[in-house]
């Protein structure tokens, strides 16, 4: 069994992603990216730690703001002047954001071209046809540990569980434009061990610690784990990691697996903005 170890993945695209920030600021152009917050928990804050660690090693400017405690009108006028400044190119609203707002409705006050979460209407349409602003960034760290592990998603089948905007359905749309027979499982799946014991690659991005276990799992199978839970002062994914270990081919750990991939791809889709803007 090999670990997929995305923290290493993620350093080496660092790298290569500090040489494509020096280029830009030898053209005077500083990478900005601004995370939006509103009423954020606990671990919302430990994320936006992670991306600013992220962005200072690598010469990104990066700035959170806190909007005060408004009505959804206040709040998307504070986007929108957000979005109106200058030398700013990536804008982010960190999620999970209060049930009672429209989330959709504030994501949209982002400029596509600099809708680097690639979540606005705009951007999710581009998804649908294949020219999106942006990826979004989990799925593409996803599909960059696969590359850099040489496992290639053509002909295998793949359980993707977990069909949210943000990761789930774009990875699972991913993964059969790479010419993966694709299974995707959520709430509603009858028998989701059922779809997981045929699969070649596992993917669960549900949120659901021990969601997937051992006797889901094939022998040699490659199980990716997005999932990030609490569990008493532990992080842990949604795959019984000591289990399924034994029967896998590839496993990523939790942490230091998926996420330190999103956040290198999202600084990616931050420097990618920089070039395109000062282009125009
Ligand atoms: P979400 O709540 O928006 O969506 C969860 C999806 O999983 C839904 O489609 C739901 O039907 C499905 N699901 C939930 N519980 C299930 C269960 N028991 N059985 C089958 N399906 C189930 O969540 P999200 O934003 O897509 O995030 C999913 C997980 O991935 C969370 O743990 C989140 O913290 C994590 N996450 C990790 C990263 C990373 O970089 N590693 C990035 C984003 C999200």
């Amino acid at each position: 069994m090999q670990i997929l170890d995305g923290k290493k993945v993620a350093d080496e695209f660092a790298a290569k992603l500090k040489l494509r920030v020096a280029r830009l600021k030898k053209r005077g152009i500083v990478p900005k990216l601004v995370v939006i917050m509103i009423e954020p928990q606990k671990r919302s804050l430990i994320y936006v730690r992670m991306k600013h660690r992220r962005a200072e090693e690598l010469g990104i400017e990066i700035e959170e703001i806190t909007l005060k405690q408004q009505s959804q009108t206040d709040y998307a006028a504070q986007i929108h002047s957000v979005a109106a400044r200058p030398n700013i190119h990536g804008i982010i609203l960190q999620l999970p954001i209060p049930d009672s707002l429209d989330k959709q409705a504030l994501i949209d006050c982002i400029p596509p071209h600099k809708d680097v979460d690639g979540l606005t209407t705009a951007n999710r349409e581009r998804f649908e046809s294949g020219k999106p602003d942006f990826w979004p960034a989990t799925p593409r760290g996803v599909l960059k540990i696969m590359r850099d592990y040489h496992i290639n998603p053509a002909d295998k089948t793949v359980t993707v569980i977990g069909r949210s905007d943000l990761v789930g359905y774009p990875l699972a749309c991913l993964l059969k434009r790479k010419g993966a027979h694709v299974h995707i499982a959520h709430r509603g799946t009858p028998d989701i061990a059922a779809l997981t014991r045929e699969s070649d690659i596992i993917v669960s991005a549900a949120g659901s610690p021990r969601l997937v276990t051992a006797d889901m799992v094939r022998k040699g199978a490659a199980i990716i784990d997005v999932g990030i839970n609490e569990d008493g002062e532990r992080i842990v994914g949604d795959v019984d990691y000591n289990m399924v270990k034994d029967k896998a081919s590839y496993i990523t750990p939790v942490p230091g697996g998926v996420g330190p991939t999103t956040v290198i791809m999202l600084m990616s889709n931050v420097i990618k903005a920089a070039r395109r803007q000062s282009a125009d």
